[in-house]
């Protein structure tokens, strides 16, 4: 890449003469029809008082950005949306259950509710949508990731165990996000139920009830006979009005990838939340470092829509890969500026995860320069069947290291275990898990012909369970 003096002269409005000079006392020789390269061109401008700006790096997100103001007309109050946390067996799963059970309207007869990630109910007072991944693991990652879904925590307690570590930690993510809590009291149907005491341990986490002088509402419910769970859906609705929570309801739609994975039949399957404006079918998309045009909209029901607006999450079909969870999406006008924006990001992210790699190297050589007790290295390849559970796993794993033994996830993805996964493993020594997912023919050739250690699993519980194992049985004790 290179620019001829003068029409680095003329992008600057100086004189040919000028530029030969400062390229001059930089030590550069040249004359005005010459040609100087892109680092030297970027260094004399600078030295001329300009500052650089690399057009093809942001002139198609600039776009996409004007795109987006262009498309905005008035805002509208939208639906809540609502992440379900508490400690582990406090009942998250039977709520979000018990609620999509009753609550989601299943449209045409014999409509079954499935799980694409997220659902909507309408309740004669108002829609609240739910994120289906229950747990703060999910949540954090998408916070880390920027992206801002949940309006309101539902925190899950069990009345007859109280506050546990995962509900403090709960209460911890809840407020560093500054998103307001709502406490369930689950389990109230059993005779050693004591709502009290939970209500008096939650004081100690500075979660005051309502009725103790506080501003956090708590409903006692049953998740299992259903006992309360119309208050909970009141008191959401109740608080998304004081949240003022508004919205663009029509327009280019934009918003985040709550689920992401690659079907047999159907190709990239994402299930997004649209946070602004109407994803319509047939809209073209950035979403992520992907790109595409809608080809069809499902709701939770498995059902066509032909569009969803603000808070309400739907299936898209019809993207060139797999996005991440987490990944934003933005509708454009023409297939042409999405594919752009979609490769000049992609090409932004090879950028960074290289220098992230270098980093990694410095780290282990710092490691291993480390004095005295080396620390162990456990390497994983981790493949699964969707995006969600890739993250939750690389998280869960590596959060498993300690100062003895650094676990960490080199590679993986959505998907089956292919012959690049066991080729990866079989180079770096790696253990490759397999979740919900299994190897093809050549992937089981490598493995077979090189000893890698192969493991399936469908359970997440149990990979941390089997990779803790690996790991005591490496350091020869427990970690
Ligand atoms: P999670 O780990 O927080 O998702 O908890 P689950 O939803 O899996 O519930 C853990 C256990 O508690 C399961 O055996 C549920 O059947 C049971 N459970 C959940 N809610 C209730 C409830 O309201 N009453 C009773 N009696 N049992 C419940």
């Amino acid at each position: 890449e290179t620019i001829t003096v003068a029409d680095l002269a003329a992008k600057l409005a100086l004189k040919g003469g000028d530029v030969v000079k400062a390229l001059f006392k930089m030590g550069v020789m040249a004359t005005i029809t010459q040609s100087v390269d892109h680092d030297t061109a970027a260094l004399v401008t600078e030295e001329l008082g300009h500052t650089v700006v690399r057009a093809s790096e942001n002139s198609a997100e600039d776009a996409l950005l004007a795109h987006v103001e262009d498309s905005q007309s008035d805002r509208v109050t939208r639906p809540p949306v609502v992440t379900i946390m508490g400690h582990v067996d406090h009942g998250k799963t039977s709520l979000l259950d018990y609620i999509r059970r009753t609550k989601v309207a299943t449209g045409e007869a014999g409509g079954i509710t499935q799980h694409i990630g997220a659902y909507h109910v309408e309740t004669p007072k108002g829609v609240i949508s739910f994120l289906d991944t229950p747990g703060h693991a999910a949540f954090s990652q998408m916070r880390a990731r920027g992206a801002k879904l949940t309006d309101i925590v539902v925190l899950v307690v069990a009345a007859d165990d109280g506050v546990m570590p995962q509900t403090r930690e709960a209460v911890q993510h809840a407020k560093a996000a500054k998103v307001p809590l709502i406490v369930a009291i689950n389990k109230i149907d059993k005779s050693d139920a004591d709502p009290l005491r939970v209500k008096n341990e939650l004081l100690a986490e500075d979660v005051v009830a309502e009725d103790f002088g506080g501003d956090t509402q708590m409903v006692e419910l049953s998740a299992k006979t259903g006992v309360g769970v119309d208050n909970l859906l009141d008191s959401i609705l109740l608080q998304a009005e004081v949240l003022e929570l508004k919205a663009v309801p029509s327009g280019r739609a934009s918003g985040v990838v709550i689920e992401s994975s690659l079907d047999k039949g159907r190709g990239p399957v994402a299930t997004v939340l649209v946070q602004q404006g109407e994803l319509k079918k047939g809209d073209y998309l950035v979403c992520g470092v992907q790109y595409g045009r809608v080809r069809a909209l499902f709701d939770e029901t498995g059902s066509q829509v032909e569009g969803a607006g603000p808070s309400i999450p739907v299936q898209v079909l019809g993207l060139s890969g797999v996005p991440d969870a987490g990944d934003d999406f933005v509708v454009v006008e023409d297939e042409r500026l999405a594919k752009d924006v979609a490769q000049q990001r992609d090409a932004k992210r090879r950028e960074s995860r290289l220098v992230a790699q270098a980093g990694n190297r410095m780290e282990d050589i710092m490691a291993q320069m480390g004095e005295g007790a080396a620390q162990q290295t456990l390497n994983l390849v981790v493949k699964a069947d969707v995006q969600g559970s890739v993250q939750a796993l690389r998280d869960a794993l590596t959060s498993l290291s300690t100062d003895a033994i650094r676990i960490n996830v080199i590679g993986g993805g959505v998907g089956g275990i292919t012959e690049s996964d066991a080729t990866l493993a079989a180079t770096s020594k790696a253990t490759v898990i397999g979740f919900n997912v299994r190897a093809d023919a050549s992937a089981r050739r490598v493995i077979e012909g090189n000893g890698v250690d192969l493991r399936y699993f469908s359970i997440i519980y149990d990979v941390i369970d089997q990779v803790k194992q690996v790991a005591s049985g490496i350091l020869g004790k427990e970690i």
